[in-house]
């Protein structure tokens, strides 16, 4: 069985593979380790051109993989109470 070190994981590099933003909060993705690790707020505005259903997709997608640490799930928890949950009827 081949062993992939997690502390190679490319989402501990600068912005990983790729990034998807969930409203304000950015998160660094690696595809290969299925990880992803918040590297901040508001860093790039193209969040602020994105909609509520892309960060719920966006969501989805993080939710695939596993977080780097217990606070970038937390993160993305709150994150997606703050910006995805559904309107109020
Ligand atoms: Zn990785």
């Amino acid at each position: 069985m081949s062993s992939l070190n997690i502390n190679e994981c490319k989402c501990e590099e600068e912005f990983g593979d790729f990034i998807l933003n969930v409203g304000r909060q950015h998160f660094a993705c690696c595809k290969l380790h299925e990880t992803y690790r918040c590297i901040g707020e508001n860093l790039f505005s193209g969040w602020l051109e994105e909609s509520a259903d892309l960060w719920r997709r966006n969501v989805d997608t993080l939710s695939i993989g596993r977080p780097r640490t217990p606070e970038d799930g937390k993160i993305l928890l709150a994150a997606y109470a703050d910006y995805c949950a559904p309107q109020a009827a």
